[in-house]
């Protein structure tokens, strides 16, 4: 029996690399089930997994393995499947850490995509780094918005790094931060992450552009992950047209959770299961007011609340 890692997924078969850095195509043995969670897909990239080989009859020489035991996921990332069904689709499994690429400009990135991602990744317990990209374009003014956003995000605890992939900033960072981990990747289409995985593993030769765009209005379905080696140890997911982690069914007062500041507060609300909307005696509206929390958070949360517009306009 070999131990192996899940690379790439390509319908029913899967790439395995195994101790010696030798890369089997597998499928799976029986009918897997995966406790608490309705997936389409039964294994993911990040997996590991028990395979055994067999040899292909004939003068084939070629070994394929046969899938049959995963191992325990560390944490998972999930995409709630298009159909009424509900399933959800891991995107990948065992993710050390994301990094999120934020533009100012061409594309925005507003702080309401930014916090929802962040909560996501709260709520799966994967750290985020944010990155935001293409600095050699901004005039002062986005400048100054860089600058702003980063003493908010620093604020709260993540830690944010700039980077051009025209002048070459910050790409020595990046490639420190995610030597010899599980790295995702993931941000607006068009924000560089295509051009940034080909500036820290030149001979990817990801295409650019054309990957997100096509993935974004094609079958989430039939969508194949895969994971790429990094030559200075380590492994990077590119996840083409993913917003936000698949947030599962969660209460309103588990949201506050997510937002780092909003919860570290929220045990002086007056109100033990406190939303911090319309409770009186609220320690998070409090802090708003004074201007501790930024409203742009605040505005997040409440937006992920999807509570009424009046909640959104009347704190
Ligand atoms: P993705 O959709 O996030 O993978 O984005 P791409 O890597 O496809 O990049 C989208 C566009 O932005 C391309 O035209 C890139 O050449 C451009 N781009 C990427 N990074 C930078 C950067 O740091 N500076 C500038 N000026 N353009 C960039
Ligand atoms: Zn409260």
């Amino acid at each position: 029996m070999k131990k192996g890692l899940v690379i790439k997924t390509t319908g029913n078969w899967y790439s395995v690399k195994d101790e010696n850095n030798l890369i089997f195509e597998c499928n799976i043995k029986g009918n897997f089930r995966i406790k608490d969670i309705k997936s389409t897909n039964p294994i993911a990239i990040g997996d590991y997994v028990d395979f055994y080989t067999v040899k292909q009859p004939g003068n084939d020489s070629r070994e394929t393995g046969i899938i049959t035991e995963i191992h325990e996921r560390k944490n998972y990332i999930v995409r709630r499947s298009q159909n009424l069904s509900k399933q959800a689709h891991i995107i990948a499994a065992n993710i050390d850490q994301a990094f999120l690429v934020v533009t100012i400009d061409s594309p925005v990135t507003t702080t309401t995509f930014i916090d929802r991602f962040l909560a996501s990744a709260e709520a799966y317990r994967i750290p985020v780094t944010l990155v935001f990209n293409k600095i050699d374009l901004y005039n002062a003014i986005q400048k100054d918005i860089l600058k702003k956003l980063k003493t908010l995000y620093e604020g709260i605890g993540y830690y944010c790094i700039s980077t051009s992939v025209i002048n070459n900033t910050g790409i020595t960072d990046l490639h420190s931060l995610m030597a010899g981990k599980i790295n995702v990747l993931n941000g607006h289409s068009g924000v560089g992450k295509s051009s940034l995985i080909n500036r820290l593993q030149p001979g990817l030769n990801l295409k650019i552009r054309e990957i997100s765009d096509s993935h974004n209005t094609g079958k989430h379905t039939t969508t194949n992950s895969e994971m790429y080696e990094l030559d200075f140890g380590g492994f990077i997911i590119d996840t083409p047209g993913i917003k936000a982690y698949g947030m599962l069914d969660m209460e309103a007062w588990e949201i506050s959770h997510y937002f780092r500041e909003i919860f570290k507060v929220s045990k002086n609300c007056a109100y033990k299961n406190c939303t911090h909307t319309h409770e009186p005696e609220c320690a998070v509206k409090q802090e708003v007011i004074i201007g501790n929390i930024a409203e742009s958070r605040y505005i997040s949360y409440l937006g992920l609340l999807e509570k009424d517009e009046k909640y959104r306009l009347g704190y």
